[in-house]
């Protein structure tokens, strides 16, 4: 029995797509294989969320979701490659988002985000490669700039002795006699006659006469792989970016699958983001509120000035605009939301205490706005 999506992240089923990405944030933080090396439990933990996160951020998905449940997802068994399912295999095409390729060029490993071309890999005799999944942990100031990161990772890779072919260098490599070189039997079952892989040389379509000493015969070999990562900004928590070609080797030659890095954009210090602003709170004084003047703020590519104007509330919010995020697509820059909060002295000199008492005197009954407003609906109960 599947677990609920909405459980899983510990939200309601009516929570906003922003609540949904924070739920999804905490839990990624938490149980995320980087933090918790060898732990097959959070590893599991960790899919699960993500995987819940990826079908109730796309509101056509969620809407299938709340309708069927996990029903909307599992017709697709029949679409998928058969024997996939590699530690990382998703269960379904969760790479729809087209982000329009164009980015960077470069002749980066990533010129095609995913929602490009997808399958349609001619499939020779051997099966194709699995697909990888690599969560990547970047921080803000890398998602808004862009990165490039090597990431290093084992996976089954092309035999280099055999070349893939799986056959002693030397030895012979003859016609299948099963399949004539089809890699495909055809087997009768009642009525119908489904062609199937051939059992004897697993779909190659040939008799290797000696089995390579380095692979086994697989024509493939678990290596360890680095891979530089071009990260684009502008990226967030969810983004995917594909690079075709780097997943695991296909056996006995075949295809490479696809890589797919996933991307984790950990929480920072002082910004919160939401799409592409950022929103802080800053403390100010009392008496720069009540005065007026300026003030640095930090912004992700350095101090910015921001005039207080004399009178300013605890709360108010200032925007700096363009000091965002840039959007993903290109183009433009969110903004910064400046939200102040007054700071009331918690200890005075008798000096200062002098002095404000000296003021409140001069202030008298004159009452400020807001009070009087509130003064004005409260009247009754002091009466
Ligand atoms: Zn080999
Ligand atoms: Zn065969």
């Amino acid at each position: 029995m599947k677990e609920d999506y909405y459980e899983l992240l510990g939200v309601s089923k009516q929570a906003t797509q922003d609540e949904l990405k924070k739920a999804y944030r905490k839990m990624a933080v938490k149980y995320h294989p980087d933090k918790n090396p060898g732990n097959a439990e959070a590893e599991e933990s960790f899919k699960k969320v993500s995987e819940a996160y990826e079908v109730l951020k796309d509101e056509q998905k969620r809407a299938a979701y709340d309708r069927y449940g996990h029903a909307a997802f599992s017709s697709g068994a029949g679409s998928g490659g058969a024997g996939a399912g590699g530690p990382f295999h998703d269960p379904f095409d969760i790479f729809s988002e087209v982000f329009g390729s164009g980015g960077g060029g470069g002749g980066s490993i990533f010129e095609e985000f995913f929602g490009g071309g997808g399958g349609g890999r001619s499939r020779g005799g051997a099966s194709r490669g699995s697909d990888l999944r690599y969560d990547l942990e970047i921080g803000l100031e890398e998602a808004a700039t862009g990165v490039e990161k090597e990431v290093s990772f084992r996976k089954p890779t092309t035999c280099s002795r055999c070349n893939g072919s799986g056959a002693e260098p030397g030895s012979g490599v003859t016609t299948c006699p099963t399949c004539g070189g089809s890699g495909q039997v055809t087997a009768s079952k009642g009525f119908f006659s489904i062609r199937q892989t051939c059992p004897t040389c697993n779909g190659s379509g040939q008799k290797i006469e000696k089995v390579c000493s380095a692979c086994g015969g697989e024509g493939r070999v678990n290596e360890t792989t680095k891979i530089k990562v071009k990260v684009p900004p502008g990226v967030d928590t969810g983004s995917k970016l594909r690079s075709g070609g780097n997943g695991e080797a296909g056996p006995h030659g075949g295809p490479s699958g696809d890589l797919y890095i996933v991307i984790h954009v950990a929480e920072h210090d002082i910004f919160e983001r939401r799409e592409e602003n950022l929103y802080c709170e800053i403390p100010i004084k009392f008496t720069l509120a009540t005065l007026g003047g300026t003030i640095e703020v930090p912004t992700l590519t350095g101090k910015a000035s921001l005039k207080i104007p004399a009178g300013t509330q605890s709360g108010t919010t200032f925007r700096l605009k363009g000091k965002g995020m840039p959007s993903l697509r290109g183009g433009y820059y969110g903004d910064q939301m400046v939200r102040v909060k007054i700071e009331v002295p918690k200890s005075l000199t008798s000096e200062q205490r002098r002095k404000l008492e000296e003021f409140a005197l001069e202030c008298g009954d004159a009452e400020e706005p807001m009070s009087k407003s509130f003064f004005d609906k409260a009247k009754r109960f002091f009466e």
